[in-house]
């Protein structure tokens, strides 16, 4: 069984070393939308995969962090990144390229990484990321799977190297919650009074 959430953010960036001239060269921004696919072979005392109100914790502030943000890849030239710290309060650093194809591998990473640190109250199953898909355009949008995250072709991802800005981390309803996923300190789901015994 599948779950889809949707999530919506504008973006700021420049993918290097494309083919088209105006993305690798200029600054430019997309209105990102991004769907989290869940999935879970049970369903919890809701008979749900996982409630979507769950998805307006952590997993929502994360993926908030990049809406009016520039995001820029730690290899890029360090004036470029310099200048994008001095004039953005808002950032973020990636390992990794942030094109479509690499943005959807984050989210499926930053997903997973607070799914595997939530303690769930409510008889969830094997909840997992099943798929991520980031819309760029109307017209086009990158899916990637659990082997796509582990790709290292693609580029290793890590908590540590996915960095936000402090302006970022101070619009988080919990400022600490980085640091905790990194530290792998748990977050608790609400408990749950059953109205009705299963
Ligand atoms: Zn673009």
């Amino acid at each position: 069984m599948l779950i889809r959430k949707l999530f919506k953010f504008e973006n700021a960036h420049i993918v290097r070393n494309c083919t088209s001239d105006r993305c690798k060269r200029s600054i430019h921004g997309h209105s990102y939308k991004v769907e989290l696919l869940l999935k879970a072979s049970k369903l919890d005392h809701g008979q749900m995969v996982y409630d979507f109100g769950l998805l307006k914790g952590v997993i929502k502030d994360i993926f908030d962090s990049f809406d009016h943000a520039i995001c820029f890849w730690q290899n890029d030239d360090p004036e470029y990144i310099k200048a994008c710290k001095t004039f953005s309060a808002r950032w973020v650093s990636l390992p990794v390229s942030p094109s479509a194809e690499q943005f959807s591998r984050v989210f499926f990473f930053l997903a997973q990484q607070v799914l595997k640190s939530t303690v769930t109250q409510n008889g969830e199953g094997d909840v997992e990321v099943y798929s991520v898909i980031v819309h760029e355009t109307d017209t086009g949008y990158a899916q990637s799977f659990m082997e796509d995250i582990e790709n290292q072709q693609m580029g290793k991802l890590s908590l540590d190297q996915i960095v936000f800005s402090d302006q970022v981390q101070q619009e988080w309803a919990d400022q600490e919650m980085y640091e905790k996923l990194k530290n792998g300190i748990k977050f608790q789901n609400p408990e749950v009074d059953l109205q009705v015994q299963i």
